[in-house]
């Protein structure tokens, strides 16, 4: 038998969870250890594993309330921006095996409300542009 999966559980009820949004197809709920105010997660109520296995219904639907919220954040929370992450696969930090969007509300220069801190900024530095247009290439 599959593993018990944490977020159909919430999605059943059977763990609690403190619910922002629901629809047919979606749940947002707060995640329980915050790196900033107001961090939450959006879920298709269906369970799939990651963004590779999601059907593009779902998809499109958790973006969707994604966006919602991410404004929501911005309108009530007074956040400053939002960051969305997607993480698929345990190389890019995915511990919980129910896709999910992470909206991560953020407070610019208040580290009471934003533990991010610069951990995430975008490095600038110039890549090889042989090398990024294989790799487009491939992607295209
Ligand atoms: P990821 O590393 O992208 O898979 O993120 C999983 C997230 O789920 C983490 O930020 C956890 O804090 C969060 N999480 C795990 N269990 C729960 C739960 N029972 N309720 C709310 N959030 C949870
Ligand atoms: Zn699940």
């Amino acid at each position: 038998m599959s593993e018990p999966c944490v977020f159909c559980s919430i999605v059943a009820g059977d763990l609690p969870s403190r619910r922002v949004h629901e629809d047919d197809r979606v749940l947002a709920f707060m995640d329980i250890n915050p790196i900033s105010d107001g961090h939450l997660l959006v879920i298709p109520k269906s369970h799939a594993r990651d963004l590779h296995d999601v059907p593009a219904e779902d998809l499109a639907a958790c973006a969707l309330v994604a966006q919602q919220l991410a404004t929501r954040a911005v309108d009530r929370l007074d956040a400053d921006g939002v960051n969305l992450l997607q993480c698929s696969g345990e190389a890019a930090f995915q511990t919980v095996f129910h896709v999910h969007l992470h909206v991560i509300p953020r407070y610019a220069g208040d580290p009471a409300r934003d533990r991010l801190g610069q951990q995430w900024t975008p490095v600038h530095t110039p890549g090889d542009p042989e090398r990024i247009a294989e790799v487009a290439a491939r992607l295209a």
